[in-house]
């Protein structure tokens, strides 16, 4: 076999590539022969003995479950056990692998088109193997092409179903005692959803309407991708037909869920991290708490306020797991729809993060958006990505920019991150390709959208006027407490401060009048107004 170059499968935290162009039946045999040699390395510091068995899973794509049989076969070749448990989410695999204590594998390419396959691998407890612990050493073996000698004696497969002691363990974490009846919406999009959801809220007082239950993984209906909102349409809809108090999305291998409230709206995962963590920390009090710097700022505003520790990370699966167990922390949340447990080995599972959101829904009187509303805090852009050719010397240019501009912090966390108390954004390259993503928030949209233009005009070079400055000064004086009761007193629409390039702070309305504001002042006089200069 010929030395071969990975690095287009081999990402960060997994491996993932079209089958059977880049993953075949072939490549899965080696990496799991690849994988043994990892596992029985000596790692500095860590007695864990060699593992004896690995414990393996799959999604329902249709080439997953002959690749997870050639991925066993590396295992047994090599003389270590296989325990099979078929068809499952990314969770029960990681649940698997914490109960059993027992290293694991998962061919899923999670949210990703059918002609994608992938591996997920984690050591004894679930721990993570990403490009630092484990994934680089599976790649350099098999760029490498040399196979390692068959074992005298060839382990063996045995299986077993998790499945019941998986949807337990869930329940078993969360109160869901004395709940009301609650109607919930849940498109599983074809995914493994379908397979897990009705053990995990089946006997619970739920009227649960299945939105593409059956396991498909050419996903026939749309793809198992929640994050982009195209994929919601189907579930916002069903909600608001339904009458629905809440629906939940789940991707492809049923790891990350999305929440849309009965108004069929997104709740932002950044909302989900703050909620889950009050409850949380109402069980565990002053415990650490895990965000990555793209959350809400809301988040760790609430954190402080319900006694926890806010800890901000990088942006990823294994920096948070990593930190997660550094610290002890109770839960951990993304802005990409994960959120992880400590009662869950760290890891992640968005079907727990769906039992707390009904727990709390159901022990409540009113709506979920209403529930929510002193969880959101803050208007962000969500995530924009933008291609450039050189993402270092872009992002060089926009720091150049900021650096000089009193009032401002800048951190290099993970990318660059630059913020005052009233915003902040954060601009990152992308590990795999010429990307920068950007995200932004701000107090209102209208600030937020100010703040991404700006920042995209610095992106291509363009030239641009006081927006941050106006940002930075968000609310001009005005108390913020005032500004949300304000009204246009000719329209009645709410108004947003902005302060021009002048440094005047004026009202705006929403169609296109201003008034302006003198020390503090708000003067809301009918002919006070003035149209918006172009
Ligand atoms: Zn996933």
């Amino acid at each position: 076999m010929p030395a071969t170059d990975l690095s287009a499968i081999v990402k960060a935290y997994d491996i993932r590539g079209v089958v059977p162009d880049q993953l075949d039946a072939d490549l899965a045999r080696r990496a799991g022969s690849a994988f043994v040699d990892v596992l029985r390395a000596e790692v500095d510091g860590d007695e864990t003995p060699v593992p004896t068995a690995v414990v393996i899973g799959h999604d329902m794509r249709p080439s997953s479950a002959p690749l997870a049989e050639a991925l066993a076969a590396g295992i047994t070749g090599r003389g270590m056990d296989v325990v099979a448990i078929g068809l499952c989410s990314t969770d029960e695999l990681y649940f698997a692998s914490g109960r059993l204590d027992l290293p694991g594998a998962m061919f899923t390419a999670s949210h990703n088109p059918a002609r994608y396959n992938g591996i997920k691998f984690c050591r004894a407890g679930a721990r993570p193997v990403g490009q630092e612990s484990g994934l680089s050493d599976i790649r350099a073996t098999l760029e490498s092409g040399v196979e390692a000698p068959k074992a005298a004696r060839p382990g063996t497969v045995s299986t077993r179903d998790v499945l019941d002691d998986y949807a337990l363990h869930l329940r078993s974490l969360v109160d869901l005692a004395g709940i009301r009846p609650l109607k919930v919406v849940v498109d599983a999009g074809n995914g493994m959803g379908g397979l897990t959801v009705p053990h995990v809220l089946g006997g619970l007082p739920l009227d649960v309407v299945p939105l593409f239950f059956d396991l498909d993984g050419n996903f026939p209906n749309h793809e198992a991708n929640p994050i982009d909102p195209k994929n919601l349409v189907d579930l916002q809809a069903a909600v608001l037909e339904h009458g629905a108090d809440l629906g939940l999305a789940l991707d492809g291998d049923a790891d990350r869920c999305f929440v849309v409230d009965e108004r069929g709206q997104l709740v932002s995962p950044s909302t989900l991290t703050a909620l889950i963590a009050v409850r949380e920390l109402a069980r565990h009090p002053g415990a650490p708490v895990i965000h990555n710097l793209i959350t809400s700022r809301g988040v760790p505003e609430i954190i402080r306020e319900h006694g926890g520790t806010p800890v901000r990370t990088r942006v990823g699966h294994s920096f948070i797991k990593a930190t997660m167990a550094e610290r002890n922390a109770v839960f951990g949340g993304e802005h990409s729809g994960h959120f992880y447990f400590r009662d869950f080995w760290f890891a992640d599972s968005g079907l727990l993060a769906a039992l707390h959101t009904l727990s709390a829904l159901g022990h409540s009187d009113g709506t979920l958006s209403e529930l929510l509303v002193e969880f959101a805090r803050y208007s962000a852009s969500g995530e924009i990505n933008t291609e450039v050719a050189d993402p270092a010397a872009v992002l060089r240019g926009v720091e150049e920019h900021y650096r000089d501009i009193a009032g401002l912090t800048l951190d290099h966390l993970d990318g660059l991150t630059v913020g005052t108390d009233s915003w902040w954004f954060n601009l990152r390259p992308s590990n795999t390709e010429p990307l920068l993503r950007l995200n932004a928030e701000a107090g209102d949209p209208r600030s937020t959208d100010r703040l991404v233009a700006e920042v995209q005009a610095l992106m291509t070079g363009a030239v641009t006027t006081g927006a941050v400055e106006a940002g930075a000064a968000a609310t001009g004086g005005v108390d913020p407490d005032l500004l949300a009761i304000l009204r246009c007193p000719v329209t009645r629409s709410p108004l947003t401060v902005v302060v021009d390039d002048q440094g005047s702070t004026w009202l705006y309305n929403e169609s296109g009048l201003r008034y302006p504001v003198t020390d503090g002042i708000p003067v809301l006089l009918p002919d006070a107004g003035v149209p918006v200069p172009a």
